[in-house]
């Protein structure tokens, strides 16, 4: 449903991508890692379409984004959503939080999740489906974001982000910022949400342990270049990349 395609891009004489070259089944979860700086961010923002490639394709469900402007690229964008490490980037700190969670539908009102089906038009109520999907009590409806810990936040940020039920979902450091026992019940509550909505996920990291227990494949990003590509299972495989094998060893220390 993904298809990135030798992707370059610098900024000036900074080269940050160079030939890039990944896919995404449907329904499945990549992870990509990397150390700070390899990149990782950029991806996101062109699959985004945040911003462009230099060369390179984006195909996303048949349809090459890069080729895409104004309404048409609007009208794409729908299906690729993101949420990010700081979840203050999408929500607005004066808005109580159900209002920005329902935003996206606002934008998009011909969109229609199957799971809004039954609500559709009544705002407050697509906001409660949403935030029991996201494992959130609906008495946090009407909280400002700083009222809410930072788990309660990010969920806010993830409620709002399936809230047009995305073909992808893309995560980026999602849970960063996070104690580690937060950390986990986030990673489960987004794997229960895939296969619940049927969303792609391409989820960045810089924490092997994390991209492992949630990714099907991991891709592993290095001063821009793709150096390995391999199903989760042959992470501790012998062929993996000598880079790979340094993340490893550097994140078992
Ligand atoms: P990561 O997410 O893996 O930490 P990034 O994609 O954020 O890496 O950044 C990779 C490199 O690209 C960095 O050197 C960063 O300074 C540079 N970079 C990213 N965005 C921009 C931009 N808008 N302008 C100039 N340089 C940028
Ligand atoms: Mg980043």
């Amino acid at each position: 449903m993904l298809e990135v395609k030798n992707v370059s891009k610098s900024y000036r004489s900074n080269t940050v991508l160079t030939d890039v070259s990944f896919h995404l089944e449907q329904g499945e979860c990549l992870g990509l890692i990397g150390e700070s700086g390899s990149g990782k961010s950029t991806i996101a923002k062109l699959i985004l379409a945040l911003d462009r490639s230099d060369s390179g394709q984006i195909i996303v469900n048949n349809v090459d984004f890069s080729q895409l402007k104004g309404r048409e690229l609007r009208k794409a964008r729908r299906h690729v959503q993101v949420v990010f490490q700081d979840p203050s980037a999408s929500l607005n700190p004066k808005l109580p939080v159900w209002k920005s969670v329902i935003e996206p539908l606002e934008n998009y009102p011909e969109a229609s999740p199957s799971f809004l089906k039954e609500v559709r038009n009544e705002k407050r109520k697509m906001a409660e489906i949403l935030f029991e999907k996201a494992g959130l009590q609906s008495g946090l409806l009407d909280r400002y974001p700083h009222q809410l810990s930072g788990g309660q936040r990010q969920r806010v940020a993830i409620a709002r982000g399936i809230s047009l039920q995305p073909n992808l979902l893309i995560f980026d450091e999602p849970t960063s910022n996070l104690d580690v026992s937060i950390q986990a019940q986030i990673l489960n509550l987004l794997k229960d949400l895939k296969s619940e909505i049927n969303m792609s996920y391409l989820f960045i990291s810089h924490d092997i342990a994390t991209v492992q227990y949630i990714s099907e494949r991991i891709a592993v990003l290095k001063e821009g270049r793709l150096v390995d590509l391999f199903k989760t299972k042959d992470l501790f495989s012998a062929d993996r990349h000598p880079y790979t094998k340094e993340l490893i060893d550097a994140a078992l220390e």
